[in-house]
C-alpha cells in the first residue's frame, strides 16, 4: 500500500529557495578577492545565482554540462554552487592547488564547458588554457572594475556575465538522481577519478550534516568554512547552512591566520571546519597574541588526524569543544564525526582528548563496517582491525566516466582506510592501506607514533613511514618539524615516546626537517617521503 504523500525531487534549488524566502536578511559576509570585506544576504544570494542561471542558459548551457569552478571560498563562488546546479548543469570545483597537467587532465576529462575563475588564478588557467580542449567561455569572478588584462579568449566579468539578466527565473523541475556537483579525487596514486554528486545526495547530506551531533547547525549559528570550496565541497557547509539559515562567513584568499583571526572574531563566528594543519598554526597564534575569538564555540576537523596535543589545547586551554571528522571526496565527504557521550563529557580532559583521536561514529544514512582480507565482516570490539567500507545514499557507486566496478560484491565502498571499531560504533583509522608499516609480522600504526610525537612540546609536525629493512620487512622512521625557536635531539624524542609506545613500535631513526610536503587537500604526502628517505 502506497503512503498518502506528497512526491517531489530534492532538489538543491530547494535549499536556495527556502534560504533565500525563509532566511532572506540572513547575512553572508565574503572577505573579498578584491580586498574588501562584503556584506550581502541569503536574499541576495538567491537572487543573484538566478541570474547566474539566465546567463548560463543564454550562453547555450544545458542540463548535465559541465561548469568548473577555480576559486576561493565567496560569495560568487556560492552563487556557482547554486545557480549552476540549480539550473541542471553540474558544477565541478577544480583545486588550484594541484599541478598544471592535472588540471589540465581534470578539465578535458570533464570535458568542461565554461571556467569560473578568480582573478588569483587567471595566470595560472592563461598558461593552459591553449590545452584545454573544451572551454569556450571564461568568467573572471570580479566586476568589470577589476577585471584584469587577459589573454584568455572572450572573457568577461562575472558581474558583467549575470548583470542584463533580471533574476526573475523559475529552477527546472529536474531528476534527484541527476549529476550536480563533480569533484575529482587528488589522485596521489594514478589519475584522478571524479566523485559525482546528484541533487538527491547532496540534499540529505546536507540535512544529515546539520544535525546537532554533526556540525549542529541553526539560525543562530554563525559559520565559518577555513575548509575550501573545492575540497569536497566545503564539507557540504554551503548546502547545510542554506538549510538551516545560518550566517556564513567565507573567508576568500586570507588564510593566514590574522585574516582568519579578525574574520572570527568580527563576525562573531561560531562554528568554523578545516585540516587540522591550518589550526595547528591558529592555535600557536592565539598563544602567542593572547588573541583567540571569544564567539567560537566549536571546531570541527577533519581530512587528516589531528593529534591529541591539538585537541587537548581547543578543550582544555581555548574551551572549545572539539569535533572530529572523517570522510572522503567520495563520501560527499562527511562518513563519520566524533561527539562526545554525556558520560565522556566529565573525563578529565587528558583521557577525553585521547578518545577524540577517534573519527567517531556514523551520522544517520551512513553505515560503517571493518572487513579482513578476504572480505570477511570482522566484529566492533575496538581491537579487529580491518579494511573500512562505507554505504550511504551519499556514497558514490563508481566514478564519473568510468566503467570500473568499485563496490564490494555485496555493495559496500571500500575506503581504502584501515580502522577499528569499538562497541559504542566509534571508529578509529589506523592508516592508509599503502601507509601500512609492517615491522617482524606486527602492524604498527602511523598514525599512532604520529599522534604520540606531537604530544612532546618540540615537535610541530610529525611523519611516520615504514622503511625497507633486511630483518624485519620493514622499520617506521620519524620525520618531524620542530616548534620554532627549539632544538629537539633524536635522543629526547625516543625517550618521551618510549613512555607510550611499546620498544618494537619506536622509530629506527628521527629525522628534523623545515617543512613536510603537503598535498593538494592539506595533507601530508607520504609518498614524496617514501620516494626522499624511504631508499634507506
Ligand atoms: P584525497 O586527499 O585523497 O583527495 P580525500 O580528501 O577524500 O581525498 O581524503 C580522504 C582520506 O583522508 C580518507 O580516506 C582518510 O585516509 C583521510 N582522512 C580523512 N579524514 C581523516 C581523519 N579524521 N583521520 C584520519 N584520516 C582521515
Amino acid at each position: 500500500m502506497r503512503g498518502r504523500m506528497m512526491e517531489g525531487p530534492l532538489l538543491i534549488s530547494n535549499l536556495i529557495e527556502h534560504a533565500g524566502r525563509v532566511h532572506g536578511d540572513q547575512q553572508i559576509v565574503t572577505r573579498t578577492v578584491e580586498g574588501p570585506i562584503v556584506h550581502s544576504t541569503w536574499g541576495e544570494v538567491l537572487r543573484r545565482s538566478k541570474q547566474l542561471a539566465q546567463a548560463m542558459t543564454e550562453a547555450g548551457i544545458g542540463r548535465g554540462d559541465r561548469v568548473a569552478t577555480l576559486g576561493w571560498n565567496t560569495q560568487r563562488h556560492l552563487e556557482a554552487y547554486f545557480g549552476v546546479s540549480g539550473m541542471g548543469a553540474v558544477c565541478h570545483t577544480l583545486n588550484p592547488r594541484l599541478h598544471a597537467t592535472q588540471l589540465i587532465y581534470i578539465m578535458n576529462h570533464a570535458e568542461d564547458r565554461v571556467l569560473l575563475v578568480d582573478i588569483t588564478f587567471v595566470p595560472l588557467v592563461e598558461a593552459v588554457a591553449d590545452k584545454l580542449r573544451t572551454v569556450e567561455r571564461y568568467v573572471v569572478m570580479t566586476d568589470a572594475a577589476h577585471m584584469p588584462d587577459t589573454s584568455l579568449p572572450s572573457a568577461v566579468s562575472y558581474e558583467e556575465f549575470i548583470g542584463g539578466h533580471s533574476g526573475n527565473y523559475s529552477w527546472p523541475t529536474l531528476d534527484e538522481s541527476a549529476a550536480s556537483a563533480l569533484c575529482y579525487t587528488s589522485g596521489t596514486t594514478g589519475n584522478p577519478k571524479g566523485a559525482l554528486y546528484s541533487h538527491r545526495s547532496t540534499v540529505l547530506h546536507a540535512m544529515g550534516v546539520a544535525m546537532p551531533d554533526v556540525f549542529n547547525l541553526s539560525r543562530a549559528t554563525s559559520v565559518l568554512p577555513i575548509v575550501p570550496q573545492f575540497h569536497a565541497c566545503a564539507w557540504g557547509l554551503p548546502y547545510a547552512t542554506a538549510a538551516t539559515g545560518s550566517k556564513l562567513v567565507m573567508p576568500g584568499p586570507r588564510l593566514d591566520h590574522e585574516g582568519l583571526t579578525e574574520l572570527l572574531q568580527d563576525e562573531a563566528v561560531h562554528f568554523c571546519a578545516g585540516v587540522p594543519s591550518v589550526f595547528l598554526g591558529l592555535v600557536q597564534h592565539w598563544r602567542e597574541t593572547g588573541n583567540a575569538p571569544s564567539s567560537l564555540e566549536m571546531v570541527l576537523l577533519g581530512g587528516a588526524a589531528p593529534p591529541q596535543s591539538l585537541i587537548a589545547a581547543l578543550e582544555g586551554e581555548f574551551d572549545i569543544e572539539f569535533r572530529h571528522g572523517w570522510g572522503m571526496t567520495e563520501t560527499s565527504p562527511l562518513g563519520s564525526v566524533n561527539t562526545l557521550l554525556p558520560s565522556h563529557r566529565s573525563w578529565p580532559v587528558d583521557e577525553r582528548s585521547a578518545f577524540q583521536t577517534k573519527q567517531g561514529r556514523p551520522p544517520f544514512g551512513i553505515e560503517l563496517r571493518i572487513v579482513d582480507q578476504d572480505g570477511a565482516v570482522l566484529p566492533h570490539d575496538g581491537h579487529a582491525f580491518g579494511e573500512l567500507q562505507v554505504r550511504g545514499p551519499w556514497v558514490v557507486d563508481g566514478y564519473f566516466r568510468s566503467d570500473a566496478e568499485e563496490l564490494s560484491p555485496d555493495g559496500w565502498f571500500p575506503t581504502g582506510d584501515v580502522a577499528t571499531i569499538d562497541a559504542d560504533a566509534y571508529v578509529q583509522i589506523t592508516d592508509r592501506i599503502k601507509d601500512l608499516i609492517k615491522s617482524g609480522g606486527e602492524w604498527i600504526s602511523s598514525i599512532d607514533v604520529e599522534n604520540t610525537a606531537m604530544g612532546h612540546a618540540d615537535i610541530a609536525m610529525a611523519a611516520v613511514i615504514g622503511v625497507p629493512d633486511e630483518k624485519w620487512g620493514e622499520r617506521p622512521i620519524l620525520i618531524a618539524v620542530p616548534t620554532p625557536d627549539t632544538e629537539p635531539t633524536s635522543e629526547r624524542i625516543l625517550e618521551y615516546l618510549s613512555h607510550s609506545l611499546a620498544k618494537w613500535q619506536l622509530p629506527d631513526a628521527v629525522i628534523f626537517v623545515d617543512a613536510l610536503p603537503m598535498g593538494a587537500t592539506g595533507k601530508v604526502q607520504k609518498t614524496k617521503l617514501r620516494e626522499e628517505y624511504a631508499g634507506g
